[in-house]
């Protein structure tokens, strides 16, 4: 009689195949053909290229290949539908969200198998976890259309947007996409991959049934030339892209200078840090999830497994065991982990990266429940690489295929070491079983999101971003609906009398304005320091035909002295918010004692009166942003897993900032504040009209206990100066909001050099508007998924 384990080892999946028949139905109805979807009226195609199932390689459909010339139509579309769509208001915007949420419920399946059919990931997955989080997303942005005017008061939409995804969750990324740009009032031209665009076409459908107003979502499918076009039309607002970094780059470079916001989500190669007290088979599961969810095909995917050096034994083992079970095959059997790539070219891409790894020496294991068909296919087994070193190819750069390497560490310091050891900066995991070890790493991950115990969680409540060569921007989440927001306009600030430009001289003595005075040499500010400038030039300063004195003529070395020490002061970040908020207070105390001496140095300017309200305003914003460094909090979400969701403000890093003309101090002081009040580090380059009253901050600053290097301030050309900065690499953001076109167009252009956070030409009286909107350039969410027992 054989024993229940004798049986139980016996058993096998049978096979459970999801019906295509419905998909092939509709498909089939439509002729198998499909035009674009523009002003609410489907447009034929003048070329089309095939969309194939890479599981089988079965044509599914004729797309339309659209070019600049339906790119446009569709904006002009979109460009109509704007007024009468955010005339609706909120509450009018709110029921088309929940009637699309609705209406994709309805025909989860039909979405879940063409997703399937036209991408190759199982049904399983599609039917689980695509379809599900999409209608998630049309249903908490419904709730956020109904909120918007209460909770964001003093926003507005910002018209039309592109947007442009890839091919490896074509659903989902739309709704992540569509959902938040609807409710906020935007409308919408969105461009497939064009590799999957079945569903993109379906959900066109969907909303004329459900009676979508004309032109609020518009589709123009084909390749890469049409998100080019989308990327260049001027009647665009805002460019959402989900992609590659490198096509992330391109197109920062072909939006810079032109006002149009721009979100970012790119690549990654997130770590999977597993620690000596993890409960392994928890941590197997999660690998699983984590680098075969999706065949490895996932910006998020950890990909890099490190492990305790005494652990990694036991861990590999299990792993071995695990992977041996995962089924790989059909996609549309429902037994079925892990279906196909998109296409051969993404295999060959994959494969090559596993062979020229193998070539250098690494160990490769592969194994699987199933045998894959013989010849040229799709599929790729779950695979494991062992003997690599941070410096090896398949370490550094993203698959995006189903290959975990592993590395070893002995310490947690170790571990973070070689987490952040990359360029990327999406995702990470942390294992362990201490709560005190888990969150002392994760905040020391270089990641927009971090999962502890837990991987590949998402959800609509909740930003999802990466930072670094990840990109900038959030989706889901309060964080990602201000990615649809600007602030409504605000009044310019009066701008001073004019002045003759400061021009750079040969010497580099202080002409004293009273000839009784001491010679005082003005310095840079460097590191805590005032220090003399590397180039050895000064430049005058001028008020009318006066000539007030000079100041240093900061060159490129000058700047790299700056950042260098901005970056030595990092433990800034880690300084309580309390303790930053007494730092700005004191600032603003010391700054009050000098008033005498900044009024003088801004009358010749402005008026006796200007200059001290000047002054006054400036020790109120300082008082407004020490008041605001310890308020400026996240949030915890509770999104439908067993767990809480920490959205964190984290400082972004090194700021540059440069200051305006207008209002030399208070612009110098409003981008100042809320950048260290955050807990950044500051480069900045003072008003290039009227610097000496940066000179004349050094002694404040020194006597306010702000450490060295947490502000520096470089003076000199800021044209030069910013180039410098734009380009520089280890400098995180740049504000300039004085910035002229050509000037925003030079600097977002050099900013692709490590994908650097600009917030430049939104105008001088951005600075000195609501502090929120400062704030929030400021920081960078931070979403950790903790367990939790609710
Ligand atoms: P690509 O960057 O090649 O393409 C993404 C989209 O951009 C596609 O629709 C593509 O068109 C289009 N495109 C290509 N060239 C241009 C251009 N010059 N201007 C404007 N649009 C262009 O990425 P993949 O499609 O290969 O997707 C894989 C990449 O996406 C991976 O690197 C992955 O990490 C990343 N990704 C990031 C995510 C995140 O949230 N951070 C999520 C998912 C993926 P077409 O392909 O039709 O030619």
């Amino acid at each position: 009689m054989p024993t229940l384990q004798d049986i139980l080892s016996t058993m096998d999946y049978g096979p459970s195949p999801e019906s295509a028949d419905v998909a092939q139905a509709w498909l089939s109805s439509r002729k198998r053909r499909f035009g674009h979807f523009i002003d609410g009226a489907w447009v034929a195609g003048a070329r089309h290229f095939d969309s194939v199932n890479p599981a089988n390689g079965e044509v599914l459909a004729a797309i339309a290949q659209g070019d600049a010339r339906v790119v446009d139509r569709a904006v002009l579309a979109a460009t109509a539908a704007l007024p009468a769509w955010q005339a609706l208001g909120g509450h009018g915007r709110a029921k088309f969200l929940y009637a699309l949420a609705r209406a994709l419920q309805k025909n989860a399946r039909l979405f879940a198998v063409l997703d399937t059919l036209d991408n190759g990931k199982a049904i399983r997955e599609t039917r689980d976890a695509d379809v599900p989080l999409a209608v998630r997303h049309f249903y908490h942005h419904a709730g956020w259309a109904q909120l918007l005017a209460r909770e964001m008061p003093g926003h507005e939409a910002l018209g039309v947007v592109g947007q442009i995804v890839p091919w490896n969750f074509p659903l989902l990324m739309l709704a992540w996409k569509v959902a938040p740009a609807l409710a906020c009032g935007n409308t919408v031209v969105f461009k497939p991959a064009e590799q999957t665009s079945l569903t993109a076409l379906l959900f066109a459908e969907t909303c004329q049934e459900v009676g979508l107003p004309a032109g609020v979502f518009n589709l123009v499918c084909g390749d890469g030339a049409v998100g080019q076009a989308i990327t260049a039309h001027e009647g665009i607002a805002k460019i959402a892209f989900t992609g590659s970094t490198e096509v992330g780059r391109l197109i920062r470079q072909a939006t810079a200078g032109s006002g149009k916001k721009l979100s970012l989500e790119l690549g990654g190669k997130s770590p999977y840090l597993v620690f000596a007290d993890a409960d392994l088979d928890a941590a197997v599961e999660g690998i699983v999830e984590s680098i075969w969810f999706n065949q490895g095909e996932v910006c998020c995917a950890g990909s890099r497994l490190l492990v305790h050096e005494g652990t990694a034994p036991t861990l590999l083992a299990k792993l071995k065991a695990r992977m041996a079970k995962i089924r790989v095959g059909d996609p549309l059997d429902k037994s079925t982990d892990m279906g196909a790539l998109v296409d051969r070219t993404q295999w060959q891409r994959v494969n090559g990266f596993v062979e020229r790894a193998r070539a250098e020496g690494a160990e490769v294991f592969q194994a699987c429940a199933t045998e894959l068909p013989a010849g040229e296919h799709c599929y790729f087994p779950p695979t494991l690489v062992t003997g690599v070193d941070t410096a090896s190819e398949i370490v550094q750069q993203e698959v995006f295929g189903p290959v975990l390497t592993v590395q070893t560490f002995r310490t947690p310091a170790e571990a973070v070491e070689l987490a952040n050891n990359t360029r990327f900066g999406l995702a990470a995991c942390v294992w362990s079983e201490s709560i005190t070890l888990a969150l002392d790493v994760a905040p020391r991950l270089k990641a927009g999101v971090v999962w502890v115990n837990t991987a590949n969680q998402l959800d609509a409540a909740c930003g999802f971003g990466g930072v670094r060569e990840s990109g900038y921007g959030r989706e889901g989440g309060r964080e990602g609906l201000r990615e649809y927001l600007k602030p409504i306009a605000v009044t310019a600030v009066k701008p001073a009398k004019t002045a003759k430009a400061s021009k750079p001289v040969v010497e580099a003595t202080l002409v004293p304005a009273d000839p009784n005075a001491i010679d005082r040499t003005a310095k840079l500010y460097i590191g805590g320091k005032q220090v003399r400038p590397d180039g050895g030039y000064s430049r005058e300063v001028w008020a009318g035909k006066t000539l007030l004195g000079l100041v240093p003529e900061g060159n490129r070395k000058d700047i790299r002295n700056a950042v260098e020490a901005a970056r030595a002061a990092a433990g800034w970040e880690r300084t309580s918010a309390h303790a930053r908020a007494q730092v700005l207070f004191y600032l603003a105390e010391n700054l009050q004692a000098q008033r005498a001496r900044f009024v003088e140095l801004l009358t010749p300017f402005s008026s006796a009166a200007a200059a001290a309200d000047e002054v006054q305003a400036a020790v109120e914003r300082l008082f407004d942003f020490a008041a605001w460094a310890d308020k400026y909090d996240g949030a915890v979400h509770q999104p439908p897993m067993h767990g809480v969701t920490l959205a964190l403000h984290e400082a972004v890093g090194n700021i540059a900032v440069i200051a305006g003309d207008e209002a030399p101090l208070l612009g110098l002081i409003a981008l100042i504040a809320p950048a260290i009040a955050m807990g950044n580090r500051v480069v900045a380059v003072p008003s290039s009209r009227q610097p000496l009253v940066a000179a004349e901050l050094y002694p404040v600053l020194e006597t306010s206990d702000v450490p060295g290097g947490v502000v520096n301030l470089v003076t000199g050309d800021p044209d030069a100066l910013a180039d410098t900065l734009a380009a520089h690499a280890e400098v995180d953001a740049l504000w300039w909001p004085a910035a002229t076109p050509e000037q925003c167009r030079k600097v977002e252009a050099l900013s692709v050099s490590n994908l650097k956070r600009t917030w430049v030409g939104a105008g001088a009286a951005a600075a000195l508007g609501d502090p929120r909107t400062l704030l929030e350039q400021a920081v960078q969410v931070k979403n950790v998924w903790v367990p939790y027992g609710v």
